[in-house]
């Protein structure tokens, strides 16, 4: 596998060499100029220069440079601050694009070197350069390119202190701009307008026309224009008398001068921050500043910086009575002013001169100055028409108001427009945050609902079954207390489960003594049962009222007690029905005791709470238990009780206030059956029937179904 990639290395370095030499050759054409670039932006302008020269005389031996690579060079020049060698590029460029006969490079050609030739303040140089372009630029109808060399032109007339003309050529490139909606231009134009007005002491408006020129720049975006005019403001409130404004101006200037590596614009605002100190009394860093300034100024040969510099050091030094040093920055910078012509810089350094030969006492040559001062005014006010210049501002002024309208109308349109952007966002923000909230709280409710549905269902099924545990607790307890309460609340007699936990063992035990008597009963071994119910009890409730009835059960019980012995049982079966077992006792008394009862009864007179005692009679039915000893009374006693019963309805039908009852019976089969009905219901082959009514026939029993 290895030996495979081996085979792709002459390849890949044949390659390599290729590429290689590729970069060489480029490198041939581009590599001085991008150096020099690197050399500006390093600030090593000498290096840059030399480099240059270097270049230009390369291309004079023939070396083949496109004129667009000195253009371009020329233009970084520029921009450092490094005028002459600028100029020496740009002609050589502006040489080549001439023998091309490319007239449109030709002309952006001319303009930067227009730009150059100015700075270093020869003006008239830079005024033909910006002449010979514009005529290429009307004849190519480019007016935003005419627009830019009108500017410049007008920066240049107004170095030379031309307010005059200036003006008027600042305003016709405002139009210009104005019609190409070139917001950058039209504050640099109008940027060049307030320096005008600087010039001639008109402070006011030219604050009005930097405030223009700063809200243009920053529409447009343009941090360096902005910062360029935020620097000319920090000089206008420097000459204004607000130091403590321009410094802050003249810092956040310097600032961004500074991170954009702009040597020259940086040095431009130091110069005016130095004079500012100097007037806080911040003499030392003040003039450090200065003199920085000039160094730089003088060795980039730029004038205008130059006496700017020289103007600030000169009035610091009068400032601090160093008179001579005054005198001598006062009189380079005049001589130099003379030098460029520029007859108002002359004035102000003279001005400076009258001074201080004057604070130094040197009178005579204050005043000789002083009318040689007198004399340049009034040349002044000869060259400039005031009326003309009057008249241009008029028209300047409608320009920059006009655009200002513009602007103003702009901004409101776009604030207005991102007011109602915001206002949709916020409503539209609102109304989403209402409407989550909406569903949050929806959905929040809904599971609240479901939560506290479930935990009703839960709670609704857990009391169901408390409920059903409570109700079963309740039955079982019910029953228990039926079950061990024995007694009954009203009579205080036995009640029905007593009878029934009792009885089996009675019963028991009178069939074990019947059985150990083998078919001959002796007397005493017998368990009676009576049923005794009262006759028309309903009536007496109806009659006198449940108390009432009440009442008579209780004298009733009692009654029964006295009738019956101690040992008997006597129990409340229901109602108003007794059963009473008598132990140990013998059939044959069945009937006295009935009887015994139904006297007692009969012959009581119940008290039931009325003017008189009432009359109660009662009905009885009994049997010996059981009827026929034979049969196993285990198996069914209770049907036993029935016969009793069927006895108490006989007398009742037969007439009440009785009684019928069951002596002895037997279930044997016998030759002849018994037609009594008692008999038949009861399967009994005989038995001996006892009654308190006249005879055994006349008893009424109940009817058979
Ligand atoms: P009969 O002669 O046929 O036995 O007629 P009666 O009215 O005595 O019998 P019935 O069975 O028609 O009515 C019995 C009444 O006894 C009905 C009931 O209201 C009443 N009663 C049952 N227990 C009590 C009780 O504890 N107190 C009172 N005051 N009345 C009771
Ligand atoms: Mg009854
Ligand atoms: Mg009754």
């Amino acid at each position: 596998m290895k030996h495979r990639y081996f085979a792709w290395f002459p390849i890949l370095f044949a390659g390599l060499l290729y590429l290689a030499s590729v970069a060489v050759k480029a490198d041939d054409g581009a590599a001085p100029f991008s150096l020099i670039h690197e050399h500006i932006k390093n600030q090593a302008y000498n290096e840059a220069e030399q480099l240059s020269l270097l270049v230009i005389e390369k291309a004079r031996q023939g070396e083949t440079y496109s004129p667009g690579q000195f253009l371009q060079l020329g233009i970084w020049l520029q921009k450092a601050g490094q005028y002459r060698i600028s100029q020496k590029v740009l002609a050589l460029a502006l040489e080549k694009y001439t023998r091309r006969g490319a007239l449109e490079e030709m002309a952006r050609t001319l303009m930067h070197l227009g730009i150059s030739a100015r700075n270093l303040a020869n003006y008239e140089a830079a005024t033909d350069y910006f002449n010979r372009a514009l005529t290429i630029a009307t004849m190519y109808e480019n007016s935003a390119f005419e627009a830019q060399l009108h500017m410049q032109l007008g920066i240049a007339q107004k170095e030379q202190g031309h307010v005059e003309t200036a003006l008027q050529t600042l305003k016709k490139a405002l139009t210009l701009f104005r019609d190409e909606q070139s917001l950058s231009d039209i504050g640099v134009s109008l940027a060049t307008i307030g320096d005008i007005y600087v010039s001639i002491e008109q402070l006011s408006e030219a604050k009005d026309y930097y405030d223009d020129a700063y809200t243009m720049a920053s529409t447009a975006g343009n941090r360096r224009l902005a910062a360029i005019v935020t620097m000319k403001q920090g000089a206008l409130l420097l000459r204004q008398g607000h130091t403590a404004d321009a410094i802050k101006s003249l810092k956040d200037a310097i600032h961004y001068f500074e991170h954009d590596n702009d040597k020259f614009m940086s040095t431009q605002a130091g110069v005016w921050l130095g004079e500012a100190y100097v007037k806080m009394g911040n003499t030392q860093q003040g003039l450090g500043l200065l003199q920085q300034g000039l160094r730089f100024a003088q060795s980039s040969k730029h004038y205008p910086l130059i006496n700017l510099a020289r103007l600030a050091l000169a009035n610091a030094m009068l400032a601090i009575k160093n008179f001579d040093q005054a005198l001598q920055f006062a009189q380079e910078g005049a001589e130099t002013a003379q030098q460029i012509h520029n007859v108002r810089s002359q004035l102000d350094f003279l001005t400076l001169q009258v001074n201080a030969y004057a604070a130094k006492g040197n009178f005579k040559q204050a005043l000789d100055l002083q009318s040689l001062v007198q004399t340049i005014k009034e040349q002044i006010l000869q060259t400039e028409n005031q009326a003309i210049i009057s008249r241009l501002q008029a028209g300047i002024e409608v320009e920059r108001q006009a655009q200002s309208i513009q602007m103003l109308k702009q901004t409101k349109a776009i604030e207005l427009a991102q007011a109602e952007q915001e206002n949709l966002r916020n409503t539209l923000g609102w109304s989403l945050l209402l409407a989550s909230l909406l569903s949050a709280f929806l959905v929040w409710s809904r599971l609240k609902q479901r939560e506290q549905n479930i935990a009703l269902q839960r709670e609704v099924k857990q009391r169901t079954v408390q409920l059903e545990n409570k109700n079963n607790e309740l039955q079982h307890a019910y029953k228990a207390l039926e079950q061990v309460s024995l007694r009954d609340s009203l009579t205080g007699l036995y009640n029905r489960h007593y009878l029934e936990s009792q009885l089996p063992g009675e019963v028991k035990r009178s069939q074990f003594a019947l059985n150990k008597q083998k078919g001959h009963p002796t007397p005493n071994q017998d368990l009676l049962c009576f049923l005794i119910d009262i006759d028309h009890f309903k009536r007496i409730n109806d009659a006198y009222g449940h108390l009432a009835g009440d009442k008579v059960l209780v004298k009733f019980a009692q009654i029964l007690r006295e009738v019956f012995r101690q040992s008997d049982l006597i129990i409340r079966w229901g109602g108003e029905e007794f059963v009473v077992i008598c132990k140990q006792s013998s059939r044959n008394e069945l009937p006295e005791i009935a009887e015994r009862c139904r006297i007692a009864i009969s012959q009581h007179s119940f008290d039931v709470d009325s003017d008189e005692p009432i009359k109660v009679t009662c009905s009885i039915g009994f049997s010996v238990l059981p009827p026929d000893h034979h049969i196993s009374f285990d198996d069914n006693w209770k049907q036993t009780f029935s016969v009793v019963d069927y006895c108490l309805y006989a007398s009742k039908l037969s007439g009440r206030n009785g009684w019928v009852g069951v002596l002895s019976a037997s279930t044997k089969p016998a030759q002849i059956s018994s037609d009594m009905p008692l008999d038949r219901k009861f399967k009994f082959t005989h038995s001996h029937i006892a009654t308190s009514f006249n005879n055994v026939a006349s008893i009424v029993w109940p009817s058979e179904e």
